[in-house]
């Protein structure tokens, strides 16, 4: 054997999927990512992805849950909690007490939320006050095309959906920044100050009600404007749940199109191929349950967050029509904590360690850990779970990777895993390296996504 023989033996050497993989799979992935492209710009945020998906599983043979019956090997059911995640569940043919196969992906992103009283005028312009949520970047909502997003609960308890700044000749949004030409004393903020929080005001009027005279006529003609699309009042947005999001559209990105770059690829490159992968699973060994939740990007709190016992309850309901508890059914349990992490950044790879970290196309990063500060917060994955996923992948020749978000003490980060960990489960993440994270446009690799898919496909039909 000669030494480079010896090497390619013995070293760990991820290598981009076009090397690593046979030439198929590059038209596979390219065809996978187009479907992914259109459910990126129909489910911008929880309620929609809720939506897209809840229509989807109905269209793949997928009925409501019905906590009163007993289901068979084969049977396809779908919960949705409080319109923001939803379960969906293929039947097993093994008993429940070996077990249940779960992905868990997020479908919530960061984005800038409406304040309870969002709505005001000053100098002759009308505005939303925003509160943001998740980790963002404030400086880079400025001067980009947003659109909103929700719903608003009118005083009578009717529901108005509202999207709007999505199709073409529809009005967008805007938040407006200092120009470079008045900007010194801004340039003295650090990068994390550029943009305070209460400095992110979205723009949504300008033209006064009628030309009488009097004060906030600019606000009563956007509210004149939306009480007759919407027949809702100022007093409505108290109980509302509107969201500003950007107002691009899913792209690829490149010469060699390699590259999607959208909003809210965290974490719907997880979650898009998680669903596919359990609409595609027709009466699997194990019970697959795909869970798609809201609130991980605010740490996972709150009932439609994976804190809360909702995925528990609908497993403990499965667990009692076969007469066991919910605990018998956990312990035996195992899940793949789907969500992306950083891929490597060559502008700016001073923050990431090269030989523990993700790259664009070299495949699914397994994260065996995320945390902060000496691994606090986290669920540190056992060498026997990684074991038996490392085979599982390898069985099926998922190309995967492994990854630590970013090098020790430069920053952190969390997922669902731990809270899953803590209900006495076997997890890893597992997902799809992202750069540019957070961003209002995010990037990532189609090759990796098509590996997502075949990822969470395997783990469902092993
Ligand atoms: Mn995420
Ligand atoms: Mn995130």
């Amino acid at each position: 054997m000669s030494v480079e023989e010896i090497k390619n033996e013995l070293f760990y050497k991820p290598e981009h999927i076009c090397k690593a993989a046979e030439e198929r799979i590059v038209a596979l992935a390219d065809e996978f990512a187009e479907g992914y492209k259109q459910f990126l710009d129909n489910a911008k945020t929880e309620r929609e992805a809720t939506k897209v998906i809840l229509e989807e599983a109905i269209k793949n043979g997928f009925s409501e849950f019905d906590s009163s019956k007993k289901y068979n090997a084969g049977d396809k059911v779908c919960f949705v909690n409080r319109n923001k995640s939803i379960i969906l569940a293929v039947i097993g043919k093994k008993s429940l007490k070996e077990g249940v196969k779960i992905a868990a992906a997020h479908i919530d992103s960061p984005r800038l939320d409406l304040k309870p009283n969002p709505l005001y005028e000053s100098d002759e312009l009308a505005l939303f006050k925003t509160h943001y949520y998740g980790g963002i970047k404030k400086y880079q909502w400025v001067a980009i095309p947003l659109a909103l997003h929700g719903v608003i609960i009118k005083a009578d308890g009717t529901k108005v959906d509202v999207k709007i700044g999505e199709e073409a000749g529809e009005p967008k949004f805007v938040i407006s920044d200092i120009l470079p030409h008045l900007g010194a004393e801004q340039g003295k903020r650090t990068l994390s100050e550029g943009i305070a929080g209460e400095e992110l005001n979205v723009i949504v009027g300008s033209r006064p009600f009628k030309s009488d005279e009097g004060s906030e006529l600019v606000k009563l003609n956007v509210l004149k404007l939306l009480n007759e699309k919407y027949g809702v009042k100022e007093a409505d947005f108290l109980s509302a749940e509107l969201e500003v999001v950007p107002a691009f559209k899913a792209d690829d990105i490149g010469f060699d199109r390699g590259l999607i770059g959208s909003y809210g690829h965290d974490d719907r490159v997880c979650a898009y191929p998680a669903a596919m992968a359990a609409f595609s699973v027709d009466a699997p060994d194990y019970t697959a349950i795909t869970v798609l939740t809201d609130k991980e990007e605010t740490g996972s709190d709150g009932n439609t967050g994976l804190q809360s016992d909702y995925m528990k309850n609908f497993i403990a309901y499965l667990a009692k029509a076969e007469g066991l508890e919910v605990y018998q059914v956990l312990s035996k349990s195992e899940c793949l904590s789907a969500d992306v992490n950083s891929a490597y950044d060559p502008t700016f790879n001073s923050v990431f360690e090269k030989n523990n970290t993700s790259y664009l196309n070299k495949g699914v990063v397994i994260t065996k850990y995320t945390g902060a500060r000496g691994k606090s917060g986290t669920s540190d994955t056992s060498a026997e779970y990684m074991g038996k996923i490392r085979r599982m992948l390898d069985e099926d020749n998922v190309i995967w990777q492994i990854g630590e978000l970013g090098k020790v003490d430069a920053g952190g980060g969390g997922t669902v895993a731990k809270y899953i960990a803590n209900l006495d489960v076997d997890v890893v993440d597992l997902g799809v390296p992202v750069l540019s994270m957070h961003a209002p446009y995010e990037v990532i690799s189609k090759l990796d996504l098509y590996m997502a898919f075949k990822a969470f496909s395997k783990f469902f039909k092993q």
